[in-house]
C-alpha cells in the first residue's frame, strides 16, 4: 500500500495500530478454513468512530475491507479476498453494559464470548450460545456467522439472543439497529438481517445480548452404542419422546480415537459412536428427563448408558468434545471440515449417506457435531498434497452438500458459506435466492468493497 494511504490510515488509528510489514500480512492472510490470501494492511480500530473513518476513506479510495474477529472461522469469511486492509475488531473488547435486572449485556464486538460469562454469573445468569470455539472466538464474529453451539438444541444459537446492535455501514454511517424491549416492531428486523451475514453488510461495534438464569441443576450421561445407526436413532426418539436435553453430542468411533490419542477424555475406544447427553433446570424435572433419555437410548442399538458422577468427569467428557476437531486435525496432514445440517428424524439417513460416501470415494471420514440440532460436522481427513486424494474429497464434499439437500436440509448450520461453499449455495436457495442476495449486498454496499467475493459473486464483481 502506496506511504500516503498508510499515512492516512495510522491518523485514523495511530501508529501502532497499523501493520503492513510481510510477516504481518502473513499472520493475518487466513483463519482456520483453507484459503490464505495476503491484505496490502491491517488496522486495529479501538472506537466506533475509527471504523467509520476507515469505511469513508475505504469508499474514497475504492480499497476493500475484510472485518476480522479472531479469525477461527470455518468459511473463509475473514480472509481478504481482494486484498485491501483487513480491520480487527478484537481490540474493542470492553463491557459497555450490564444490566441483570433486564437480563441483557451490552458489549464491543471484539470481546471473546467467554468473557461474558463471568459478568453474568454475578447476577447468576449466562449466555447460552457456546460454540466449540468460545474461548477465543469473538461476539462479532459469532452475530456473523450466526454460530451454534453444544446447547443449542434446547437455548438455540446466536440469533436468539441479539436484541440491539451499532454498526457502521459500508459508507460510514453509524446506525443502531433493533431495542432493548422484550417487544420491538418499529422498521424491519435489521438487527435480524446482520446476523449470519458474514461482515458483507456493515461491521458491528457494539452488540446488546440476552441472557438467561443459570439452571439450578444439570445431569449428564454418556451413552455408548454399537452402531452409528443406533446412535443416531436414538437422538430422533428423544426428540421424539418429548424430552429436550440441553446438549446431544455425537462422536464416531474415529473422532473417539482421534481424541483419546491427543488428550486421554475417558471416551471408549471401542464404541460405533457416542452421545453425550445433558439435561438442566430444576433439579427434579432434570434427574426426570435424564431418566427418560435413558429409557429411549436403550432402546437403539446402546452398549451402556453411564451417568457421570461428579462434575470432574462431566469435565472431562466436555473437554473431550470441545477438542475434538484439534485432534482430528492432528491424524493426517489436512482436514475439509462440514457442517451440513438435517432435521433431527433425517440423521439416520445422514449418517448412513456420509458412510456411503466415505465408501465410495476410499475417503476417512470422522463424524461429529451436535447432533441434537441435526447438525454433524462429518470430517474429511486427507493429505491436499495428494492430488488424487484431494480430488476425490471435492467430489465427497460436493455429494455431502447435494445429500443434506435432498434431505430438506442446508449446506451449513453454523460455519456459515464465506468461500469454501459458495459453489453450492444456489443448489440450495435456487438463481433467485440469489439474486434477492446480490440485491440486499447492492443496496448497502454498491461498491461491493466491505468482505467483496463472499457467499455469492456480484455482477460486477470483477471491478472491485
Ligand atoms: C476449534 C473450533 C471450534 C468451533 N466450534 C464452533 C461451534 O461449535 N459452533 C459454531 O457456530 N462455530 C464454531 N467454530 C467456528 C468459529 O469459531 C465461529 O464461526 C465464530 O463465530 C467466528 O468468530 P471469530 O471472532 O473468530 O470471527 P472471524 O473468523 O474473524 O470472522 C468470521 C466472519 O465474521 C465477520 N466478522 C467478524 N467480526 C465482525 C464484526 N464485528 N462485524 C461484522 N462482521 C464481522 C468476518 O468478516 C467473517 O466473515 C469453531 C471454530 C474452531 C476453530
Amino acid at each position: 500500500m502506496i506511504r500516503s494511504k498508510v499515512e492516512e490510515l495510522q491518523a485514523i488509528f495511530g501508529e501502532k495500530n497499523v501493520l503492513t510489514e510481510i510477516e504481518d500480512m502473513v499472520a493475518y492472510s487466513y483463519d482456520a478454513s483453507h484459503v490464505e490470501i495476503q491484505p496490502e494492511a491491517v488496522v486495529f480500530a479501538t472506537a466506533t468512530e475509527q471504523v467509520s473513518k476507515l469505511m469513508q476513506f475505504a469508499y474514497r479510495e475504492k480499497i476493500p475491507v475484510t472485518p476480522r474477529g479472531q479469525g477461527s472461522g470455518l468459511s473463509g469469511g475473514s480472509v481478504p479476498l481482494k486484498k485491501g486492509i483487513v480491520l480487527c475488531m478484537d481490540k474493542m473488547n470492553r463491557l459497555i453494559d450490564f444490566d441483570p435486572a433486564n437480563r441483557l449485556i451490552t458489549v464491543e464486538a471484539g470481546m471473546t464470548t467467554a468473557d461474558i460469562d463471568p459478568i453474568a454469573a454475578k447476577a447468576n445468569l449466562f449466555y447460552p450460545p457456546d460454540p466449540g470455539s468460545v474461548a477465543f472466538s469473538t461476539i462479532g464474529g459469532n452475530v456473523a456467522e450466526n454460530a451454534g453451539g453444544l446447547r443449542g438444541l434446547k437455548y438455540g444459537v446466536t440469533k436468539d439472543y441479539v436484541k440491539m446492535m451499532k454498526v457502521v455501514l459500508p459508507q460510514g454511517d453509524i446506525v443502531t439497529m433493533g431495542n432493548k424491549c422484550v417487544k420491538h416492531v418499529a422498521g424491519f428486523n435489521m438487527e435480524g438481517i446482520f446476523v449470519g451475514s458474514e461482515g458483507l453488510l456493515g461491521i458491528m461495534t457494539e452488540v446488546t445480548l440476552a441472557l438467561l438464569p443459570v439452571p439450578e441443576h444439570r445431569e449428564s450421561a454418556l451413552a455408548i452404542f454399537n452402531s452409528l445407526d443406533g446412535a443416531a436413532r436414538a437422538v430422533s426418539a428423544i426428540i421424539a419422546a418429548g424430552v429436550t436435553p440441553s446438549t446431544m453430542e455425537f462422536m464416531d468411533n474415529v473422532t473417539i480415537n482421534s481424541i483419546q490419542n491427543f488428550k486421554d477424555c475417558g471416551l471408549p475406544r471401542d464404541g460405533a459412536a457416542v452421545l453425550l447427553i445433558e439435561t438442566d433446570g430444576e433439579k427434579n424435572s432434570a434427574i426426570a428427563e435424564m431418566a427418560k433419555v435413558e429409557v429411549e437410548v436403550k432402546k437403539n442399538d446402546i452398549r451402556e448408558f453411564a451417568r457421570a458422577k461428579s462434575t470432574e468427569e462431566r469435565n472431562r467428557l466436555f473437554e473431550g468434545r470441545r477438542v475434538a476437531l484439534n485432534a482430528l486435525a492432528s491424524v493426517r496432514p489436512n482436514l475439509i471440515l462440514e457442517d451440513a445440517t438435517v432435521m433431527r428424524s433425517k440423521l439416520p439417513d445422514m449418517v448412513r449417506g456420509i458412510s456411503q460416501i466415505a465408501a465410495k470415494y476410499g475417503l476417512q471420514i470422522g463424524i461429529f457435531g451436535h447432533a441434537g440440532d441435526g447438525n454433524l460436522h462429518p470430517t474429511i481427513l486427507l493429505d491436499m498434497q495428494d492430488k488424487d486424494e484431494k480430488a476425490r474429497a471435492e467430489k465427497g464434499v460436493a455429494e455431502l452438500f447435494q445429500l443434506a439437500i435432498d434431505l430438506e436440509g442446508t449446506i451449513s448450520g453454523e460455519h456459515g458459506i464465506g468461500l469454501e461453499k459458495k459453489p453450492f449455495l444456489q443448489n440450495q436457495i435456487g438463481a433467485e435466492g440469489i439474486r434477492m442476495l446480490q440485491n440486499i449486498k447492492k443496496t448497502f454496499d454498491p461498491l461491493n468493497l466491505l468482505n467483496p467475493g463472499k457467499m455469492f459473486d456480484m455482477p460486477e464483481q470483477q471491478s472491485a
